[in-house]
């Protein structure tokens, strides 16, 4: 029988998979010398080795050209988001006219909410999960007061239904079916932050549509992790940021889409000028006609410094494919709960779904014990050179990213957590 805990075995897995070696494409902090074992990539990914130069390149134009960087060479600044467009398209799978990158993602669930949430006396509501990411509670709860309505009885939060928190399908059916009528909006998240539950986008859309709402979806933990099939899940709108899963480093240019079907809306909109048609934006005239589809929301002429490092990480996505990517990501988090259920259940227990389909590359992870003894192993693992981070008022959430954490990264994991428990 194999013993998944022997370091020879991680060693194997690690040998086996050519995917392992895209590690040697990212900047790895260090602890005592050697790779920290970094499971933070649902907070923030870290450095693709050519975000630097992307960078570079951007300060260098400033440089020598200054205003000109807009108008000559590769890269040249006026179309530069547009080189982004369609590697991120395919990350999230969608239409290349879809997507934008532009703004951060709480902006942009303003701006889709400003078109895409248009509340009546009869119809003013807005469904999300209980215990959602702050940023985006405050976001709806805001736009339904913005509106004139009430949060406390139009926010609807729909609490979890099953053990450890996450919320079953049939429950969101069943809140679907019992507000339909005066459901505006369904705001759902592709990963739930705090379990690490996946939900199925194309029959949370169907839920919606049936009910006669419309579906948006915060893909804040589900871009770059899974493969979210935006378009074919008929969502109306998304949004994400790019710096966990999508290694574009600290604050980065954040990402939207917005379905094919609503390319020419009349929908109402916050505009500016750079979501006016591209040929006539520089006539400067007063009137604003949108440029067809998702670029048609843009506000400003976009941070070419914010967007540069996204193009290095799209490269990587490019290069391997989500598919082949997610393939990897199954079997690392799969390692993961081998390891937990063979040598430490009793340490920890694990909140996030076991079927692979229900989730990301995450595992959320309560410790046995409570807070004080959670607190007690987290700062353990840190200390030890791995890194994952702390959800008060128990858990720990680990997230081997496909890119760049290893098998031996996970064992490493495994084994500190032991050695802490035998220690004790
Ligand atoms: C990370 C995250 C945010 C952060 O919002 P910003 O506008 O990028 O600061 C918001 N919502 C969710 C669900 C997140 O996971």
């Amino acid at each position: 029988m194999t013993d998944i805990t022997a370091p020879q075995h991680a060693l194997a897995l690690d040998a086996a998979d050519p995917l392992s070696r895209l590690r040697d494409e990212f900047l790895i902090p260090a602890h005592d010398g050697a790779d920290q074992a970094y499971f933070c990539g649902n907070s923030l990914g870290l450095q693709p080795r050519g975000a630097r130069a992307h960078v570079e390149e951007v300060l260098d134009k400033w440089a020598a050209e200054a205003v000109e960087g807009h108008f000559t060479g590769s890269a040249q600044w006026m179309p530069y988001h547009e080189l982004v467009r369609e590697p991120l398209a395919r990350v999230v799978g969608a239409q290349a006219s879809e997507v934008v990158a532009m703004n951060t993602l709480t902006v942009n669930l303003h701006l889709m909410m400003v078109s895409f949430y248009r509340p009546t006396r009869e119809r003013p509501a807005i469904l999300i999960e209980a215990g959602a990411f702050p940023s985006d509670r405050h976001a709806v709860a805001s736009q339904v007061a913005f509106h004139g309505f009430d949060p406390a009885t139009d926010l609807i939060e729909l609490e979890a239904d099953e053990p450890n928190g996450t919320i079953s399908m049939a429950a969101l059916e069943r809140a679907i079916a019992q507000h339909g009528p005066r459901l505006a909006l369904v705001l759902w998240p592709g990963v739930q932050y705090r379990t690490g539950q996946a939900f199925d986008l194309k029959e949370v859309a169907r839920l919606t549509h049936a009910a006669g709402a419309v579906a948006g979806f915060d893909l804040a933990h589900g871009v770059g992790n899974l493969e979210l099939g935006l378009h074919d899940a008929n969502a109306d709108f998304a949004v994400w940021c790019h710096y966990k899963y999508m290694n574009s480093g600290p604050g980065a240019v954040a990402g939207c889409f917005v379905h094919e079907r609503h390319a020419s809306t009349e929908r109402p909109r916050f505009a500016g000028w750079w979501g006016h048609e591209v040929t006539t934006r520089f006539r400067m005239g007063p009137q604003f006609s949108p440029t067809p589809g998702a670029e048609g929301w843009q506000l400003s002429n976009p941070p070419i410094l914010g967007l540069a490092p996204l193009r290095a990480s799209l490269e990587l996505f490019d290069r391997v494919g989500l598919p082949a990517l997610r393939e990897r990501s199954r079997r690392l988090t799969g390692y993961l709960e081998q390891l937990i259920d063979a040598r430490l259940h009793n340490v920890l227990h694990v909140v996030t779904p076991r079927e692979p389909g229900r989730r990301g590359c995450q595992l959320s992870l309560r410790v046995h014990g409570g807070r004080e003894h959670g607190r007690a192993l987290f700062e353990h693992l840190a200390a030890h050179g791995v890194l994952g981070d702390w959800r008060e008022p128990d858990v720990i959430r680990i997230s081997p990213a496909p890119l760049y954490n290893s098998f031996g990264d996970i064992l490493r994991f495994a084994q500190t957590v032991e050695a802490w428990r035998d220690g004790r």
